[in-house]
């Protein structure tokens, strides 16, 4: 049987051997007890990374968010944030849920709000109106097709929320695909902004764990917030090895991911009945749009998993293709081969 080559999710990864030996053999102790040599060596890695104090491990990207927005806004407050960002969209309405917290949404270009909508969606302050309680950003903007939030809007943005004084959140699940595509270090990027969370189980290949990254006193109480959620872990240094291993070995190599993401879109946009943008491909993830004489997205999934490749649709002509660390540059020539088939 022909293996599968799957784009449905940077997520898919599998651990390979090197990383698996390093979980071997990884030192632990009690996290709960602050005594996991390894989850306490990946941390301070974290923290230097995105230039920031400290560094906390979760769980799970949506832990991580949830945490940030419970530690930056009080119950009855307001996370101004984008439509399509994954904290409104996918992460069970967790702000609302166990932190009171009610997101107050604009229209981003490309899931990158301007300064100017974020302003106008904070409340004055009259009584009867809620308060905004931070501002929530997402780079690279998943569902926008890893947009990269642009420099020089994400310094205006910073420079609004100091000017109202308001803290900032970034869901970086995919912060160092920026980095890399900009080629600028994530700390860089990422100054000024209050907190940080990544993961380390989508391009960068771990099998389990995001980071939260942060002041002192900020991870102060997401550690708090964390043992709140159920998130308190024992001898993860085990999974904590994994992202390490991940930060050395995967960070530089996300550009042979966006490499392969261009390849792959420079050949389906020629192709009848698919519209796809070169220009905006800048990361790992694309969206294709199917019309006439292609299939709907569904049925383009079909016979695309008939021929060895997996995508899932997003919309009724509408799919989401993202390239990764198991997806060889070989694969690609081979699942474009398999869109040739499948829009005949
Ligand atoms: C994957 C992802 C997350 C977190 O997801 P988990 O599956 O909970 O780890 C958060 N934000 C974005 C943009 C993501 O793509």
């Amino acid at each position: 049987m022909r293996e599968m080559i799957d784009l449905r999710s940077d997520t898919v990864t599998r651990p390979g051997a090197a990383m698996r030996q390093a979980m071997a053999a990884a030192e632990v102790g009690d996290d709960v007890y602050a005594e996991d040599p390894t989850v306490n060596r990946l941390q301070e890695m974290a923290a230097d990374l995105l230039g920031r104090e400290a560094a906390l491990f979760v769980p799970t990207g949506s832990m991580g968010n949830a945490i940030c927005l419970g530690a930056l806004a009080r119950p009855g407050s307001e996370v101004i944030c984008d439509r399509q960002s994954h904290v409104y969209n996918y992460e069970m309405a967790s702000m609302s849920a166990i932190f009171g917290l009610l997101p107050r949404l604009v229209d981003g270009p490309q899931g990158a709000p301007l300064p100017e909508q974020l302003e106008a969606a904070i409340h004055p302050p009259i009584y009867y109106l809620a308060q905004a309680g931070c501002i929530s950003l997402e780079n690279t903007a998943n569902v926008a097709g890893g947009r990269i939030f642009p420099v020089e809007r994400l310094k205006a943005v910073i420079a609004l929320a100091k000017k109202r004084g308001l803290p900032v959140h970034l869901d970086g699940a995919r912060i160092f695909n920026s980095a890399v595509a900009l080629g600028i270090p994530a700390a860089g990027l990422t100054a000024g902004i209050d907190c940080v969370m990544f993961c380390l189980s989508k391009g960068l290949g771990a099998p389990v764990g995001s980071l939260v990254t942060g002041s002192k006193e900020f991870i102060r109480e997401a550690h708090r917030l964390r043992k709140l959620l159920g998130g308190g872990m024992r001898q993860v240094g085990i999974l904590a090895a994994a992202g390490i291993y991940a930060l050395e070995h995967n960070i530089e190599r996300l550009a042979e991911d966006h490499a392969n993401a261009r390849k792959l879109a420079n050949a389906l946009c020629t192709m009848p009945g698919l519209e796809v943008d070169p220009a905006a491909v800048e990361t790992n993830i694309f969206m294709v749009r199917t019309k006439n004489p292609a299939p709907d997205a569904k049925e383009l999934c079909r016979r695309l998993a008939g021929l060895g490749v997996r995508v899932d649709p997003m919309g009724e002509n509408l799919t989401r293709l993202v390239t990764h660390l198991d997806a060889t540059g070989a694969q690609i020539d081979r699942a474009i081969d398999a869109f040739a088939e499948a829009v005949k």
